[in-house]
């Protein structure tokens, strides 16, 4: 059996087309043209600006000036999202002596981290797997990390609005949700403990159109990772973590001593995360091994009693559903909704990685009128909703789906988290656990990982990759997944 519950962004795996092996083949073929492209295409640097719903609860937050000068470090990570303040946070933690700089390109929390659904779930993307060992450990992995979350807000005393009443995988049609119910018992028989919900059992508490049944899972839920992020700079900062803000790294060279270059500055230091998600590729690695997809969300303003009893939406903190251009919401604290995903149209893929969406291109505003629709279907008295804040942000897509993690160079001292292919809140978080294993030189809690160190689908160059990316999405209606 296939698990499947609440894998956002991600289908189980499904028996390969014949126009998905042919694209398989077509892609190993043009990856015999990496070289070329990457000299004849170089890519640009570039960030989303528009602030999303999650941005606006850190009112009057400030980046912090940029690195001036040339200064060295123990451990420098690029890029202050969940990952990359994670993996601070406990390399600090596990070596105060440390000295240990953290490089951002815009300001913390501006990627995908302050971007995103808000769902706070469980599992891992990309992994499907009948081994009920496996099931377990994988379960056990990501469940510690949800209580990780929620132990640093309260640790930390950070302002994070949040709530863990719940989420659910919504299925759509009779035949999915069979299949669902089936696996939901299977798992109960494991210890995890996911519930079944028939539509007639969901209705009073979650009354969305065209749903069959739902998965719930009781302990996730959803949070603002703008405010978690940003919440833990003063705790880094406590810690001796040197955070440069509006840096971003421009080169990179690899070494015994690795050096970083900023417009105003460089960082030399024998180790270095990768905290770079979507926009790794702009540093020339991982170029073949993910892709930043951009998708697009809105947010309602807080919803009145009233607006929330008509939606239909009673409980839990939020849902996805069963298809492979997944729809995700989310119902914060203070009563907004807030809706991504659902279609072809919603998620799009820019020539040569471009990692900005203007939020006034013909693309983006089509996506912002997909999601419009997508959530018109399910709660049709959203239509009327007043919309106060539409934005989008970079996922970063493996072919596989599943994420990136390890050690690499020559010295094995660039350590990489990255990939999380829609599905990273609570993965990203633990990354940091796993860069402060690897860093202290003990990889044993994480090597059972089918992900760690392991080789990836391969993603083929420009034109090839735009192009595939096309076809695959119209044809199929599908994503590109191997
Ligand atoms: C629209 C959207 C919806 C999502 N919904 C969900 C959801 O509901 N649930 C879920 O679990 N996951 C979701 N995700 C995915 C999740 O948000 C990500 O997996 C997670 O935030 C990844 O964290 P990260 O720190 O690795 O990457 P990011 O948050 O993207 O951080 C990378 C950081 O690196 C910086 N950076 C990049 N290049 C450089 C450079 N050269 N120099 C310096 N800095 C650099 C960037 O500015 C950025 O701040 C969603 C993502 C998006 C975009």
């Amino acid at each position: 059996m296939l698990l499947i519950c609440n894998s956002i962004f991600a289908m189980a795996p499904t028996q390969r087309s014949r126009t998905t092996r042919l694209l398989e083949g077509a892609a190993a073929l043009a990856a015999r043209t990496w070289p070329l492209a990457a000299r004849l295409l170089p890519e640009r640097l570039e960030f989303d600006d528009t602030p999303s719903i999650w941005h606006a609860g850190t009112p009057g937050y400030q980046p912090r000036p940029p690195l001036r000068g040339v200064i060295s470090a123990d451990l420098a990570i690029i890029g202050g999202g969940f990952t990359g303040v994670s993996a601070a946070y406990h390399v600090a933690q596990r070596f105060p002596n440390h000295c240990i700089v953290l490089l951002e390109a815009t300001s913390l929390a501006n990627g995908a981290s302050g971007r995103n659904g808000g769902l706070a779930l469980n599992w891992i993307n990309g992994i499907g797997t009948d081994d009920p060992d496996l099931t377990r450990k994988v379960y056990d992995l990501t469940s510690a990390g949800l209580v990780a979350i929620r132990t640093l807000i309260e640790r930390h005393h950070l302002s994070v609005d949040h709530r863990f009443d719940g989420t659910l995988t919504l299925h759509t049609s009779a035949e999915r949700a069979e299949a669902a119910h089936a696996e939901a018992e299977y798992l109960q028989g494991l210890g995890i403990p996911v519930r079944f919900l028939r539509s007639s059992d969901l209705r009073s508490r979650f009354d969305a159109c065209g749903v069959c049944g739902a998965t719930l899972e009781p302990d996730t839920g959803q949070i603002n990772g703008a405010q978690f992020v940003r919440g833990l700079r003063p705790i880094l900062e406590e810690r001796g973590v040197a955070i440069y803000e509006q840096t971003p790294v421009i080169r990179i060279r690899t070494g015994r001593i690795i050096r970083l270059t900023t417009p105003q500055g460089e960082v030399h230091a024998p180790a270095v995360v990768l905290a770079t998600n979507g926009y790794t590729s702009k540093l020339g690695l991982f170029r073949d091994a993910l892709f930043p997809l951009h998708s697009s969300v809105l947010a309602t303003a807080p919803l009145t009693p009233d607006q929330q009893q008509r939606l239909g939406w009673r409980a839990f903190a939020g849902f996805a559903d069963d298809l492979d251009r997944i729809s995700y919401g989310a119902l914060t604290r203070t009563g907004r909704l807030v809706f991504g995903g659902g279609s072809n149209q919603a998620y799009a893929y820019l020539f040569n990685n471009r990692t900005r969406l203007p939020p006034e291109s013909a693309v983006a505003r089509r996506a912002q009128a997909a999601i419009a629709r997508t959530l018109a279907g399910y709660f049709p008295s959203a239509a009327t909703l007043p919309i106060a804040c539409r934005w989008s942000g970079v996922l970063g897509i493996t072919l596989n789906r599943q994420p990136l993690w390890g050690r690499w160079g020559e010295y094995k001292n660039v350590y990489y988290a990255l990939g999380y292919s829609g599905h990273g809140i609570t993965l990203a978080n633990l990354a940091g656990e796993f860069i402060a294993d690897l860093y202290g030189g003990d990889d044993s809690r994480w090597c059972w990982l089918p992900f760690y160190q392991s080789r990836y689908p391969p993603i083929p160059p420009e034109p090839f990759r735009w192009l595939g990316y096309q076809a695959f999405t119209r044809l199929t209606g599908r994503s590109p997944r191997v």
